[in-house]
């Protein structure tokens, strides 16, 4: 018996993902220097790391070899203070990806269904078919989210549902309000997950903690703990979400990320986490990150300025885009990896989309001024070229 006879057969069918190409690699490929590089190619944070979380960062390193909490409790109960929820909804995961996993190990099998949009952020469907289960597609509307056909989409074998909000690559959000309609709708079986990895960059961002805190009141008072596992009936939705420190605090690298989900939930999550999944530099990075308001204000604002400049100069191009609520847009080029790799030459990192299936299309990360200057700058002069 060779591996591959061994190994579950699912596993074969769950694909690839193609990352951001590291400054490294592409200095190396291409024989230059790689300081000249410039990546917008996975919506990390140009400002670099919260000076918060590097001055802890420094301190953590000396005593790096102690083992961490396991339990996380100090940035757990920060957490839980800054949502206004219990430690016990906190789960963490080595960078929120880790949390999808987490949902798929205890919440889908081979019997089971999840439901995602088809252009949503690929990493959903990986740790679906991780699982063994099968992905229904729900195909996208105007290049968002379309949530009345992922309602459509729920069979009695549906066990998670995702909404990836705002949607990367697409930059999409879904309306607040057709949120909750979606959400009144939803059935018993079936647990709503909503990926929220870019949610510090929303205006008028949905405030779906609510339902956390909801079921959990209303378990207390269906389920008292006298009464033991009774079967609840409580008839809100199910709702988790899913949140990073990778993009508005700039920790992309630490990989932590976190769940908030309502007890019950984030027990099972839990059951799922090994002991030590994230590291004690990543947790003091984390907490100190937390205090750092004012690093976050200006990665918002360097965000904003710089998706308006770019998406004037698409619009100066005559280039098409998807207009952005996050802190990357992506845009119709024409030969989007022919583009991609032309850009690269020119020294600029982005994204192509044909994995996505928008094979004419890439997405950029906003950067700094000067960045976006430049990626702007090398676009237009491929573009003359005919490229
Ligand atoms: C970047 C990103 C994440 C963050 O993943 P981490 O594992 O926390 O770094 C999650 N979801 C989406 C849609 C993202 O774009």
């Amino acid at each position: 018996m060779n591996f591959r006879e061994l190994a579950n057969p699912h596993l074969f069918n769950v694909p690839i993902y193609e990352p951001g190409k590291p400054i490294e690699t592409v200095a190396r490929e291409l024989g230059l220097d790689p300081r000249a590089l410039d990546k917008l190619a996975s919506n990390e944070n140009p400002l670099g790391p919260s000076p918060k979380a590097l001055a802890a960062m420094r301190r953590a390193i000396r005593a790096a070899h102690i083992y961490p909490d396991g339990h996380a409790v100090v940035l757990r109960a920060a957490l839980a203070r800054h949502h206004g929820v219990d430690i016990r909804n906190i789960v963490l995961g080595n960078g929120s990806e880790q949390i999808l996993k987490f949902l798929g190990q205890a919440f889908l099998s081979r019997d089971s269904e999840a439901v995602m949009g088809d252009r949503a952020f690929a990493t959903v469907r990986i740790a679906i078919q991780m699982a063994g289960a099968k992905v229904v597609e729900a195909p996208f509307r105007n290049h968002t989210h379309d949530l009345d056909a992922m309602r459509d989409a729920i069979t009695p074998k549906t066990r998670l549902v995702f909404v990836v909000n705002p949607n990367n690559p697409t930059g999409t959000r879904v309306d607040n309000r057709e949120i909750e309609k979606f959400l009144a709708r939803l059935p018993e079986h079936v647990i709503a997950v909503f990926d929220e990895a870019y949610y510090e960059f929303l205006e008028k961002p949905p405030e779906l903690v609510k339902w956390v805190r909801e079921w959990d009141r209303k378990s207390e008072i269906r389920n008292p703990k006298s009464e033991g596992n009774r079967k609840s009936e409580i008839g809100n939705p199910k709702v988790v979400l899913l949140r990073t420190f990778s993009k508005i605090a700039g920790l992309a690298a630490l990989r932590i990320g976190y769940g908030i989900a309502p007890v019950e939930c984030a027990q099972a999550l839990e059951r799922a986490r090994l002991p030590f999944n994230t590291n004690a530099i990543a947790q003091a990075a984390a907490i100190a990150a937390l205090g750092d308001a004012a690093f976050f204000r200006r990665t918002l604002r360097l965000t904003e300025t710089g998706r308006d400049w770019m998406e004037r100069e698409f619009r100066k191009m005559g280039l098409e885009y998807v207009p952005s609520s996050a802190n990357f847009v992506v845009v119709r080029v024409g030969k989007g990896r022919a583009m991609f790799e032309a850009l690269q030459r020119r020294g600029v990192i982005v994204r192509p989309m044909d994995g996505y299936r928008m094979p004419e299309w890439i997405r950029v990360t906003v950067g700094t001024m000067p960045q976006n200057r430049r990626f702007a700058r090398a676009l237009a002069a491929e573009l003359k070229a005919g490229r």
